[in-house]
């Protein structure tokens, strides 16, 4: 069990560069042109250019759209902002405590701007509410996590993963919640987004799915960087790269995708227009191989090797030169300056 030692304010002996992405030494100083890792400035710059807050988003034909959606999708709708905004929260905290850990001060650098990132996700999803419900309806969103049960069994398998590393910070420990976190970032946000996006294919609420986009897009650089994060820990201490930390990670994958597809089934069922339950379990599949496959683990399906839904490439995949549905329409935002549409409803 080899315990990790934090990051020292300033050890004057130790080089700028990191000499270990754990239980290393670094002077603590930044100098990007001097940095252990070359992916660490590609990721910094990309974090940065694609910045964006919700005062950007004028909501204000969602919140005429929201009251003319059918009950069931209202209830849907509120139920996944509910479960975003609890992820997200934990997320915040948790990139503070990775980055601790982190023997390297780019890497510092770099979970500090993801957990402003997560800062806007959780404010977009208060942003929202507080355009389309009462105060009232929007306190009780924010309760969802203590009052669903289906919800509370499935963010508790990742909080009980983190956990155990915040409690006992090992190599080990912190390993094994990479693997939880890529579960939030890269598979417990997707059948809400599916959700998000059927809505749009029909025209509906655009606003909230253009967020929900931009968050879908920070989402997948931060699964990108928790993998780095992961392979290099790996790479320096190859003794963890055992047959058990695999078998961890195809087999937890796998329990993550089961309460997705639980959860899947208890959101949205058969009650929602357009969304099949069977495309979006398949769905979940298939993402589920794609993130054990990119950690290096087995697949937990055999195979689910391709998208069911063709359709959501275009609302997800905006950063692979695919076509970005929201950019081809007049954006149905224009920016606005501190408000978020009400004025001209
Ligand atoms: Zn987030
Ligand atoms: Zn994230």
């Amino acid at each position: 069990m080899d315990l990790l030692t934090k990051r020292t304010l300033m050890d004057y002996d130790a080089p700028n560069a990191s000499t270990a992405i754990v239980n290393g030494k670094s002077s603590n100083v930044l100098n990007w042109d001097d940095v252990r890792f070359s992916w660490a400035y590609p990721k910094y710059k990309r974090m940065l250019s694609n910045f964006w807050t919700p005062f950007e988003i004028n909501m204000s034909k969602d919140i005429t759209q929201f009251p003319q959606l059918t009950e069931s999708e209202q209830e849907t709708f509120l139920k996944i902002i509910g479960l975003l905004a609890l992820l997200d929260s934990i997320q915040t905290d948790y990139a503070g405590k990775v980055a601790d850990y982190l023997t390297d001060s780019s890497l510092n650098a770099l979970m500090i701007i993801l957990a402003q990132q997560e800062v806007i996700h959780n404010h977009s999803y208060s942003y929202v509410l507080s355009s389309i419900v009462s105060k009232h309806k929007q306190d009780e969103v924010f309760e969802y996590w203590r009052t669903d049960p289906v919800l509370q069994k499935r963010n508790r398998f990742v909080t009980d993963g983190y956990r155990k590393f915040a409690e006992n910070p090992t190599i080990e420990n912190l390993l094994e919640s990479l693997v939880y976190d890529v579960i939030l970032e890269g598979l417990f946000f997707y059948s809400g987004f599916a959700f998000f996006y059927n809505l749009a294919r029909n025209q509906k609420m655009l606003a909230t799915s253009t967020m929900i986009n931009y968050i879908n897009r920070d989402e997948q650089i931060h699964v990108g960087l928790f993998e780095k994060i992961l392979k290099e820990i790996l790479k320096e201490n190859p003794g963890y790269n055992n047959e058990e930390f695999n078998r961890f990670g195809t087999q937890t994958i796998r329990e993550a995708a089961e309460l997705e597809i639980e959860w899947a089934r208890h959101i949205i069922g058969s009650h929602i227009e357009g969304l099949m339950i069977d495309e979006v379990v398949d769905y979940i599949r298939f993402m589920a191989n794609k993130r054990a496959r990119q950690l290096g683990f087995l697949p937990p399906y055999e195979g689910y090797k391709s998208n069911p839904m063709r359709w959501i490439i275009a609302y997800q995949e905006v950063d692979q030169g695919k076509t970005d549905f929201f950019e081809q329409k007049p954006r149905q935002y224009t920016k606005a300056t501190d408000s978020n549409g009400f004025d001209e409803l």
